[in-house]
């Protein structure tokens, strides 16, 4: 599941392509995933890109906004040499090693000035949604849109000190990686960086959040993995579907010391990695240096 280093990722990659273009058509295949009206953003040039949590935002004209959730296995291509064609289901593979656009898994297409965006979603969570943003004088004013209510701090900015972390695993009993994984509390890490950030630390991810007493290696380890997962373009797992905007592979998953790395040797002390369920999903860990 693409999290904050993979949406980042898009984000950044999106900005240098498509802002000052604008929508030309949008081309709908899995309505469920679609939510507003489209109408009301054909013609609109996009002025900015952000992201909140696991969200694309793209702003558009006339206080317009297209939200874009990846949820499970969400892509968001885009590909310059299809402006001004009509995009063809069955199309020669546009990348090197990347998929075939527009492809079975394609559910809408956004036309643009100067290219198109193909979202494919194999499972079909992702969506997209039209918002209007309220009048308001200060541009930010958005964020405090009712869907963006609930969410917990970026892990990435200033808000997010080792005191903050410290009173949000105080006040819990349940296993530290599941609240390493609550958007409410911290927003944008799920199963991969959670892994990862909790060998980091040293952490058992099963022992229960108000025992955890290494916070500050802990609050480190969140931002180092985070940042190197954007870094090196996200992580493009064995059986996840994230790729780069460009159609190729994060680079992250070969960086990774226990996601995904069930009985291979732990790159700290070579005891081989864990694999156990929390909460239903899939944990991995050193059972020998996370305590
Ligand atoms: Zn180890």
């Amino acid at each position: 599941m693409p999290e904050l280093p993979e949406v980042e990722t898009t984000k950044r990659y999106l900005e240098k392509k498509i802002i000052g273009q604008r929508i030309k058509k949008i081309e709908i295949l899995s309505p469920k995933q679609f939510i507003g009206d489209p109408k009301q953003i054909i013609g609109k040039k996009i002025v900015g890109l952000e992201r909140r949590a696991k969200l694309l935002i793209w702003q558009l004209e006339n206080d317009l906004f297209l939200l874009i959730h990846l949820k499970l296995t969400g892509q968001i291509v885009y590909h310059e040499k299809l402006a001004g064609k009509k995009a063809v289901f069955g199309h020669p593979i546009p990348f090197a090693g990347g998929p075939t656009l527009p492809g079975k898994s394609t559910r809408i297409v956004v036309y643009l000035d100067k290219g198109v965006i193909f979202f494919n979603d194999l499972r079909k969570f992702g969506w997209m949604k039209v918002i209007q943003k309220p009048k308001t004088k200060n541009q930010k004013d958005y964020l405090k849109l009712k869907i963006f209510e609930g969410l917990g701090v970026e892990p990435l900015s200033k808000d997010f000190t080792p005191e903050y972390l410290k009173k949000v695993l105080s006040r819990s009993r349940r296993a530290v990686k599941l609240v390493l994984m609550d958007q409410s509390k911290i927003a944008g890490i799920g199963n991969i960086y959670a892994n990862e950030a909790l060998w980091q630390a040293k952490i058992d991810p099963r022992k229960p959040a108000h025992q955890v007493k290494r916070i500050k290696p802990l609050w480190q380890a969140i931002r180092k993995v985070l940042k190197e997962g954007i870094e090196y373009g996200g992580t493009s797992a064995a059986d996840e579907a994230y790729i780069k905007p460009n159609g190729s592979p994060g680079q992250y998953q070969q960086h990774l010391a226990v996601y995904q790395r069930e009985g291979k040797p732990c790159p700290r002390c070579q005891t081989p990695i864990k694999r156990i369920k929390i909460n239903n999903r899939s944990t991995f860990f050193c059972p020998q240096c996370q305590k």
